[in-house]
């Protein structure tokens, strides 16, 4: 059973911020995934992480491909939101996105990449609600100098947070809740993903200044991270 004192020292582990993409039969998609690393320097082989029932494992698991783009830290969160928090079932992610075929077949994301890489699945691992997929590297390639988003600018700077299907999910913890802004205004927060809309900050990616009340955001405002219009907002409690 996991606890908030677990959970505080979990989010102490460093990770970066990558978009994982396969194919099945000219069918293509991609998901956010924060566990990604090297695992061996020769053959170099990766392994990454993906939630059983997200469209992405079921393309790796019939394609047995996988490519992954190290994403920027300066990515904007529409577009983190539009792969971390939107199914490939729902919505056509890649049709809004940059992406090449890769020597494997895989579509590789190029859009706010740093580096991408493909890879062939070699082994697996099935750790109950993900599978752990172990990918010999055949293309690695720096594709733009710029820093890497890590987890923990993501969520300190950028406010972001984990969809439930992420390994490092975890539910708001009553620090969390009982934040209050430092403006003096309430915050609210995105009932549908979990983000939180804190007038201090504004929404700098949608020219939403710092110092705007919720109340004042314009009627056709969403979510950055998934979407979700004002109505599906609440005060933080
Ligand atoms: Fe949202």
């Amino acid at each position: 059973m996991i606890t908030e004192g677990m959970i505080d020292a979990l989010l102490t582990l460093p990770y970066g911020l990558h978009i994982v993409t396969s194919h099945d039969e000219g069918k293509v998609n991609g998901q956010v995934a924060n566990a990604v690393c090297q695992v061996t320097a020769e053959p170099p082989k990766m392994m990454i992480c993906i939630h059983k029932g997200n469209l992405t494992h079921e393309y790796i698991s019939k394609s047995s491909v996988l490519a992954i783009s190290v994403l920027e830290q300066e990515t904007p969160m529409t577009f983190i939101g539009l792969f971390g928090f939107k199914s490939g079932r729902d919505v056509d992610k890649m049709s809004e996105t940059k992406w090449e075929k890769g020597v494997t077949g895989a579509p590789v994301v190029m859009d706010h990449a740093v580096t991408v890489f493909e890879g062939k699945v070699v082994d697996e691992c099935d750790v109950g609600t993900h599978t752990l997929f172990l990918a010999e590297i055949v293309r690695a390639e720096r594709v733009k100098e710029a820093p890497p988003l890590t987890y923990a600018h993501y969520r300190a700077v950028r406010h972001g947070k984990s969809p439930k299907n992420a390994p490092t999910y975890h539910p708001p913890s009553g620090e969390e809740k009982a934040e209050r802004s430092g403006t003096g205004m309430k915050k609210y927060v995105c009932d549908v993903c979990g983000y939180v809309y804190d007038p201090a900050i504004g929404d700098p990616d949608n020219n939403i200044a710092p110092g705007t009340a919720f109340e004042s955001l314009p009627d056709d405002w969403v979510c950055p991270l998934c979407g979700a219009g004002k109505s599906d907002f609440s005060v933080q409690q």
